[in-house]
């Protein structure tokens, strides 16, 4: 199954069942050159690493130590010198194992594993669609690391979205092994645990920032390396393997002007494209989107807009965890003489963290507690909440449907939407927004204004990072199946070989190595579906079971029979729920299915065995949903309770008088 067989001479044995990535011309010839005794073509000189931290301004710096007895042992990364990584043996390769986050935008997680180490980077969740009804969250499936746990050296989070960091607390409480991300993440990471109750004892987390070099087992150091995205502290990966240099790019945008004036690291990816890069793992979220991307500052502009003509109470709904925008909404604020109060658990809490690390900057009297608005005119208020994604306990949605403790929305409230919808998520977003102006509130969004940009690359950001970086491999990551066609497609008009492009699928191995890449094996990774505190697949009966009975509602018949003779010894009792409204009909659809309920069970007579027996049949069932949707035209499921009862008993007892 984890067969490495490259160079050995047995890849014609599965090439049937491989996808192989040739590599290109040139690069073939100078592997022919080589040998067997190849010489490491990819990174030829050993560069210097980039150990240095710059000190980050912060208002209040937290003291990690301080924190490690409550919630685990925190650190800051430790700047380990470079180690070799230039020496290839051949028929040793670095397999590429994405578990999640292909062919989807969510739950993104990646095994790198060479020799004895396997390192892991983002341990992503996704929320659950339309046919999974009930489902809390989607985990990515863990059955290859629970294979290969010895193997394991540590987690590499590129940033604190939940589609990257929203497994962990299922992924620890399994797993134990170091946990490395930026300081944000870290510390969301750390509030998730605790969430979760999962014990902190032992897991240790490292703070990482830009330049930072982590060294993981014998095999694999980790540069992180700043990028622009809609959260603080997000970093792009160099992964130093003996194979070559892997880039992961995480979730990234190109922004000249972000609010906190730290651009991404463009001179560090040029520096490692001159380099030599062997594989580049890129997002591919907005590919469909030709130009650059707008700057996060430019959404602060239709703020300012947007505050100057408001003359009620302003509401600001955004992800609670882009501690940018917060900080823009605040600037807003106190630039037109607004206090500021939040709403919704996360937004009380990412600001709490963002502000105790210095990333938010609010004048003392801004905030307010949002129990006592009412002390103040309504043009002196701005809301700060949760529910951009109408999520149904969220703040607005609450605010919106009358059932919020403190907020009731009233005419001359200004509301404004500061995030794109999730695509899929559309209906129960303009279900708030519908609700939101039928009490007379203004509601601004992202079709009507600029009050939100992506925090992803569009098309020529993504062609500038390609450029910059110019790999040898490709894995377009992050993105729909479509997305990573379209990010194929872009590389081959940038110059890139199609053979040295790789459309993987979650659960592939990438065998890579510096003359090429190719898929060798396939291993289990289907969506696991957290539900409650059980764990289920996609085609689990409960899952099923939840779907037809959400369709077409459930009948349910009791039979109550005789323990001696086995016969029915009273009509069936039918019930339902999810079928019918009217009362009246009701009671006549429930007496026709009992009857025909009696008949089956008086024409099975005894040739199909006990009454119990019989209405285990599948053909039982099947009769009655026959009958029932001949009279309503639907099949519900169906529920057999059988009493037995001692009739003899009742005789012996009160005898026939
Ligand atoms: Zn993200
Ligand atoms: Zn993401």
């Amino acid at each position: 199954m984890q067969s490495d067989n490259s160079g050995n001479g047995n890849q014609k044995q599965k090439s049937n069942k491989t996808h192989r990535f040739k590599i290109a011309p040139k690069k073939k010839s100078q592997a022919a050159k080589s040998g067997n005794n190849a010489k490491k073509p990819v990174q030829a000189k050993q560069i210097k690493t980039v150990s240095k931290t710059r000190p980050v301004k912060q208002k209040k710096q937290i003291k990690p130590e301080r924190q490690s007895k409550a919630a685990g042992l925190i650190s800051q990364a430790k700047q380990t010198s470079r180690i070799r990584h230039q020496d290839y043996v051949p028929g040793k390769d670095l397999k590429i194992i994405p578990l999640g986050g292909l062919g989807e935008i969510g739950k993104n997680m990646t095994a790198f594993e060479y020799g004895n180490d396997m390192i892991i980077v983002d341990v992503g969740m996704s929320f659950p669609d339309e046919n999974m009804p009930g489902v809390d969250c989607v985990i990515p499936d863990f059955t290859y690391v629970r294979r290969n746990q010895s193997k394991l050296r540590g987690i590499v989070l590129t940033h604190g979205h939940e589609d990257h960091i929203g497994s962990l607390p299922y992924f620890l409480r399994e797993f134990q092994c170091p946990v490395y991300g930026g300081t944000m993440t870290i510390e969301l990471v750390r509030l998730k645990l605790q969430d979760k109750n999962v014990p902190l004892d032992g897991i240790k987390l490292t703070t990482c920032r830009n330049g930072d070099n982590i060294r993981l087992g014998n095999y694999f150091d980790v540069e992180f390396i700043r990028v622009n995205h809609s959260i603080a502290d997000s970093y792009a990966l160099a992964i130093r393997t003996p194979v070559g240099v892997v880039v992961h790019s995480g979730d990234f945008k190109i922004d000249f002007t972000p609010i906190n004036g730290k651009t991404i690291n463009l001179q560090r990816f040029g520096e490692l494209g001159k380099e030599g890069v062997l594989m580049f793992m890129c997002e591919s979220t907005n590919i469909e989107i030709d130009g650059f991307s707008p700057s996060e500052k430019h959404v602060g502009e239709a703020f300012s807009h947007y505050f100057r003509k408001a003359e009620g109470r302003i509401i600001v709904a955004t992800f609670s965890s882009h501690v940018h925008r917060m900080q823009q909404i605040i600037a807003a604020a106190e630039k037109y003489g607004r206090h500021v109060c939040l709403s919704g658990r996360s937004m009380v809490q990412v600001f709490g963290i963002a502000n105790s690390m210095g990333y938010i900057d609010i004048k003392p009297d801004t905030l307010i507690d949002i129990e006592s608005i009412d002390n103040y005119p309504d043009d002196q208020i701005v809301i700060l909440t949760t529910g951009s994604q109408a999520e149904p306990m969220s703040a607005l949605t609450r605010m919106a449907f009358d059932s919020h403790r403190s907020v009731d929305i009233q005419k001359g409230d200004t509301i404004i939407i500061s995030a794109d919808p999730i695509p899929g998520n559309e209906k129960p977003i303009y279900r708030v927004i519908n609700e939101l102006y039928k009490k007379g509130a203004h509601v601004i969004y992202q079709s009507l204004a600029d009050v939100h940009v992506s925090g992803h690359a569009y098309r020529n950001e993504l062609m500038m990072l390609h450029t910059l970086i110019k790999p040898q491999f490709l894995i377009p990551v992050h993105g729909e199946y479509r997305m990573l066609c379209l990010h194929k497609e872009m590389a081959m008009n940038l110059g890139m070989d199609e053979d040295n492009i790789c459309i993987l699928a979650n659960g592939d191995i990438l065998s890579l190595n510096p003359y090429e890449a190719r898929v060798t094996d396939h291993v289990t990774a289907n969506p696991v579906l957290i539900d409650g505190s059980n764990a289920m697949d996609c085609n689990d009966k409960v899952l099923n079971d939840r779907i037809h009975l959400s369709e077409d509602g459930v009948v349910s018949i009791a039979l109550t029979i005789d323990s001696v003779s086995g016969d029915l010894i009273c009509p069936p009792s039918v019930n339902s729920i999810g079928l019918l409204d009217s009362a009246d009909n009701k009671d006549a659809i429930h007496g026709a299915i009992a009857e025909k309920c009696e008949a089956l069970l008086t024409q099975a007579g005894r040739r199909d065995g006990s009454i119990e027996a019989f209405t285990e049949k599948r053909a039982f069932r099947e009769h009655l949903k026959n009958f029932i949707s001949s009279k309503i035209g639907r099949k519900p499921m169906i529920l057999c309770n059988i009493s037995r009862i001692d009739t003899d008993y009742y005789d012996r007892y009160y005898g026939d008088t």
